[in-house]
């Protein structure tokens, strides 16, 4: 897909955010942590390479979700470690190895299907699955044979790490349960890999007697509360990415006019109703009819139906055509937070920002 960058539309990063976020939560964290950043998905949509270029030098490793996103980053020329968190084909290992991608190894079958390829040098982190269900090893003696096996082909186990399914919520016991787990699993190996890390954001900011020697930080880097609204951040942290856009058409409408499809809204007075081009094909879902926009720092609602390419929002005055349209950001002493777009639409912010489609374009400063 082209990205439209002949309308008004963007999103907005502020990369130096980023770095202040990243800052903020080192700051807090045990000495000689090391700090993994979460580049998958495009950087939850941020843009993967311009984020991973701005913070290189802030961070340890790079995490990505699978091979492709690895190789985004190796053709952009970032030479820091980058671990791919998923499951990688048995058939794309020798990519890895020639891109010196480290790899996730979570269960004996996958090794098995490995068949005789040569591993030699192949970096591996082992996955523990102590209660999310989805990736890992189960039990300890599987986690020791692979451990055994992957070094006698010369392959080098240098992390081993789970992940936590409640680490936003309040009630902790789950989170608990996990973590001893994961701590009885590794007691039971009789050589524990270097690096161990089980902290995604939320365990870095609210679970901070469980941070081996490793973090993974994915939304918190960008500004986000992994938990939405649920906690209170222990320290504040700055969103790094604002969707704003422009009034392209207005018009007074009298009572009783149709907008949108379906006709779904009908003005009910005298009423001024502007076009801003964006619609559910940028990810602006149609589930955000009823909810507010920014327009002058005043909460204007979009109404009729949120069509693939447009919409339309009812304004208490007229503007002119290029007035600034925020969607999410700050506007004057008003403020929509990627969180508020997700509380409405029944959602979580991590999959607001993913789903900004590459039609809208990522302006950084
Ligand atoms: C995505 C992911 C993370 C980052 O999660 P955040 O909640 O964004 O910090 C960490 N670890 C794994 C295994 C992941 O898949």
């Amino acid at each position: 897909m082209v990205s439209s960058i002949h309308r008004p539309t963007q999103a907005v990063v502020d990369l130096s955010a980023i770095s202040r976020n990243i800052e903020q939560i080192q700051k807090h964290l045990p000495e000689n942590t090391q700090t993994f950043a979460v580049v998958k998905a495009d950087a939850y949509g941020h843009g993967a390479v311009a984020v991973a270029n701005h913070i290189a030098l802030q961070i340890d490793c790079f995490c990505v979700s699978n091979l492709d996103e690895a190789l985004e980053l190796r053709q952009a020329g970032l030479r820091k470690p980058i671990l791919v968190l998923g499951i990688m084909l048995p058939g794309e290992i020798p990519l890895a190895l020639a891109h010196d991608i480290a790899i996730t190894v979570a269960s004996l079958e996958w090794l098995e299907r490995l068949g005789a390829q040569a591993i030699t040098g192949l970096r591996v982190h082992l996955k523990l699955d102590t209660g999310m269900g989805r990736i890992g090893f189960r039990s300890s003696h599987e986690t020791q044979e692979a451990l055994d096996s992957l070094r006698k082909r010369g392959a080098q186990v240098e992390g081993i790490f789970t992940h936590f399914a409640t680490a936003d919520e309040a009630d902790t016991s789950y989170f608990a349960e996990q973590l001893q787990n994961f701590k009885a699993h590794l007691s039971e190996l009789r050589d524990v890999p270097e690096l161990i890390h089980a902290s995604n954001s939320a365990t870095s900011l609210w679970h901070q007697e469980c941070i081996f020697n490793a973090v993974r930080l994915g939304v918190a880097m960008y500004g986000l509360n992994p938990s939405g609204n649920d906690l209170n951040l222990p320290y504040p942290l700055e969103p790094a990415l604002s969707l704003t856009s422009q009034i392209v058409h207005i018009k007074c409408l009298p009572v009783q006019q149709k907008i949108g499809y379906g006709g779904s809204y009908e003005t009910q007075s005298e009423e001024i109703i502007a076009t801003v081009p964006i619609g559910y094909a940028d990810g602006w879902t149609r589930q955000m009819q009823g909810f507010q926009v920014l327009v002058d720092g005043e909460p204007c609602e979009i109404v009729g139906r949120v069509s693939m390419d447009q919409m339309t929002i009812k304004l208490p005055k007229l503007y002119p055509l290029g007035t600034p349209v925020t969607l999410i950001g700050t506007d004057k002493e008003q403020r929509v937070s990627a969180t508020d777009v997700a509380a409405y639409r029944g959602t979580i912010n991590y999959e607001v920002l993913c789903l900004l489609s590459e039609r809208v374009p990522r302006i950084y400063h």
